[in-house]
């Protein structure tokens, strides 16, 4: 497809295609929306097969980043960045320094931060040409590590879910399969066994589960067995595209509240089978943007206590998309879609509203202290 008609098609603002030959630098930024601030979202370092296939995910995920960053109440925008190239193999200074300096050049248009593929110590090389980067180790003055804000707001998450279907959003006694014994499962796995849910847990590194499993007092479960469990709540906290034609039929689930990205595979198709086996869905960006509620944070001051507040609020953000569902009777993901599209409609209609501080004003300002105006 033409290019124009590729960011078109979604309402994309901006993509930068950014190559250096000095360091083998391929990447691009994709901006979708600035309309609620400037654009934040990770940069993903990934074997891409071809540029197509480069193109195609970048304008993806900076169009979810704009409806994650909407939906937690943030004044960004969406925005997504990916460098071609293998993270195992091609990681080199030169590489993120190159790239900084493109993310620099936006100047602030576009702020990024870690995703797949990418660590600590990559972030510190973009950050060494460009300010305009998040979610920094504490050595650097950052808040480091998302997780345990993420998983926050999956807990409060998972409750606002157990209280739509039960009108009790005690946890106490509720059984949950937890796939992936990871970061976020793990603080999640201790928020709830502190109140005293029965929990279940897997991974496909057995050992992590054991582990975990032993922390929290939870059952070990197989990784392909979770799905099996007659649980309450499933929560997938691994990877995505994992509800799917094979794994819906055989949950027993009521609720499916979990941290991982894109976990409806076809999010019509797999969210309406959910709905037809009377599953409560909580749509996953709006369940686990604790995270960028914690990056975002740090632009302005980091202070974990109030973040944690701030993720606590994704209880009446999941009220608030039930309520919603139930009202115009659609699926919640799509419930929450809305929630995100107008919140950027009803913000992006207050600009038009003078606020003399515009650059045009300073100019008009300039000219007319010289008499020229
Ligand atoms: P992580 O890498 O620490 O943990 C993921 C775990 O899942 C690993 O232990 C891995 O072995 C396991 N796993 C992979 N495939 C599995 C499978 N098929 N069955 C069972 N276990 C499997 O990652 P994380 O930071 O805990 O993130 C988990 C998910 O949450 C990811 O989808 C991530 O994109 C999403 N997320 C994370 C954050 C955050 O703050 N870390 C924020 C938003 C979203």
């Amino acid at each position: 497809m033409e290019l124009f008609n590729q960011l078109a098609q979604d309402n994309h603002e901006q993509i930068v295609v950014c190559s250096d030959r000095n360091s083998g630098l391929r990447a691009i930024i994709a901006i979708h929306s600035t309309t609620l601030g400037p654009a934040l979202g990770g940069t993903r370092m990934w074997t891409y097969v071809s540029d197509d296939e480069a193109l195609r995910d970048v304008l993806r995920l900076s169009k979810g980043m704009t409806y994650k960053n909407s939906i937690a109440g943030l004044n960004h925008g969406g925005g997504k960045a990916v460098i071609i190239g293998d993270s195992k193999k091609e990681k080199t200074e030169l590489l993120f320094r190159a790239y900084g300096r493109f993310v620099d050049g936006l100047n602030g248009r576009y702020i990024t931060a870690e995703d797949v593929g990418m660590d600590v110590r990559d972030m510190e090389y973009i950050r060494m040409e460009t300010k305009y980067v998040t979610g920094v180790s504490p050595a650097l003055g950052g808040s480091g590590d998302p997780s345990p804000v993420t998983a926050f707001g999956v807990y409060s998450a998972m409750k606002a879910a157990i209280h739509e279907i039960t009108g009790n959003d005690s946890l106490k006694g509720k059984k949950i399969a937890v796939q992936g014994a990871g970061h976020v499962a793990t603080y999640l796995c201790r928020y709830l066994a502190k109140e005293g849910a029965k929990l279940f847990v897997s991974d496909i590194f057995e050992e992590k589960a054991h582990a975990l499993a032993k922390e929290v007092k939870a059952k070990y479960v197989k990784p392909d067995d979770i799905y099996d469990v007659d649980a309450d709540v499933f929560a997938p906290c691994a990877l995505g595209a994992i509800l799917n034609d094979t794994t819906i039929p055989r949950l027993k689930c009521k609720v499916i509240a979990g941290g991982a990205n894109n976990q409806l595979l076809d999010q019509d198709k797999h969210g309406l089978m959910l709905i037809q086996k009377n599953i409560l869905y909580a749509p996953d960006y709006a369940v686990n943007c604790g995270g960028v509620m914690n990056v975002s944070a740090e632009l302005s001051g980091y202070d974990q206590a109030r973040v944690m507040k701030q993720a606590e609020g994704i209880y009446d953000i999941l009220k608030r998309v039930f309520a919603m569902a139930k009202r115009e009777n659609i699926p919640t993901y799509e419930a929450s879609n809305r929630i995100a599209e107008e919140r950027i409609l009803r913000v992006g209609a207050i600009q038009r509203l003078y606020t003399g501080t515009s650059n045009l004003s300073g100019r008009l300002g300039e000219l007319s202290a010289k008499g020229t105006a």
